[in-house]
């Protein structure tokens, strides 16, 4: 296949490039860098079966020769990123997935959106299956990311039905791994350098707030599954372990060695913040065979690795 995504500089999207060149695919990755880096993808610079394309896909895109599959993976992701940049965020979920759409359906390819667990925003059903609605404020300030996701999982379900296109919506829980920008602010980028500075990790609130972290491997090969599959509504992609952020910070603690402890920073938490997050994958286990595997001890000290190389 001939595969073009968007985002391809991004933490997930140059994953993505990898797994597809790895699988003998060639890919085109197109990116406007705002939260991108060529750094994530320099190594594969001069392959002739890699292009990179520097563009804002909330633009026309034009791409020449055949397309087989598009996966629509560029916007600002990390909340600091997308409260910063909250109009390109909105543009890039609406305008930039009308475009790619736009794109797969002139050149007959499948289509798979990146859509997040957000669309269930501060959830009041636990485990979040994919059925569950969500719970989300569009107006607040993490509104910008949900509702243009929301808003492309409903463009992408209209050309599925409406134009027939092969469209396939993942929804992504909280993921990790290299590659992941350093000052992104996430809770994982933000953890794991305090740590290898023996600085006290900086918990939002009161830290009883649960995450779910899926290893970006475990994330990209259900991604691949899903895009190579039948199935056109939404799956959720996560790993289902479950805990609160003070655990979390703790574990971190431990497998790097740093005894600086925590520091709680109750007003540092962003307005709508959900308290709860865990996916139910039942629906990805029953239709893909697919389940996570990398455990999170293995998974952050891959990580750990990768960021005592960058700080
Ligand atoms: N968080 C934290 N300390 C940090 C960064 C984040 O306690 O330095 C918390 C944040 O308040 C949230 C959780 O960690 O409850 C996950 O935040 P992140 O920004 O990684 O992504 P989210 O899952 O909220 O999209």
């Amino acid at each position: 296949m001939r595969v073009l995504i968007t985002g391809g500089a991004g933490f997930l999207g140059s994953h993505l490039c990898d797994k597809f060149l790895a699988e003998g695919h060639s890919v085109i990755a197109m990116d406007n860098l705002i939260t991108g880096s060529t750094r994530n993808i320099e190594h594969l610079a001069g392959r002739d079966d890699f292009l990179f394309i520097k563009q804002d896909v909330t633009n026309y895109i034009y791409i020449e020769g055949p397309v087989d599959a598009v996966l629509h993976f560029a916007s600002p992701a990390s909340p600091i990123d997308y409260m910063n940049l909250p109009i390109q965020t909105l543009k890039v979920g609406a305008l930039g997935t009308h475009k790619v759409l736009g794109l797969a359906k002139a050149k007959g390819a499948r289509f798979l959106q990146a859509s997040t667990s957000e669309v269930y925003g501060d959830p009041q059903i636990h485990p979040q299956p994919e059925s569950y609605w969500g719970h989300v404020n569009p107006i607040g300030p993490r509104g910008v990311y949900d509702e243009a996701k929301r808003f492309a999982e409903a463009m992408t379900m209209a050309y599925h039905r409406y134009h027939g296109v092969d469209t396939k919506i993942v929804r992504i829980f909280n993921t990790y791994g290299p590659r992941m920008r350093l000052e992104d602010g996430r809770v994982v980028p933000n953890f794991i350098p305090q740590a290898l500075r023996g600085e006290p990790l900086t918990v939002f609130g009161d830290g009883l707030q649960t995450r779910s972290f899926c290893y970006c491997s475990d994330l990209i090969d259900g991604i691949y599954k899903l895009l190579m599959s039948d199935e056109h509504e939404p799956v959720n992609i996560g790993n289902p372990t479950e805990l609160t952020i003070r655990e979390f910070a703790e574990t971190i603690n431990r497998l790097t060695g740093n005894t600086a402890g925590i520091v709680v920073q109750p007003e540092k938490r962003i307005k709508d913040d959900p308290q709860t997050r865990r996916p139910d994958i039942t629906k990805a286990h029953t239709l893909l065979g697919w389940e996570p595997k990398v455990s999170l001890e293995e998974g952050l000290t891959k990580t750990i690795e990768y960021f005592r190389h960058r700080i």
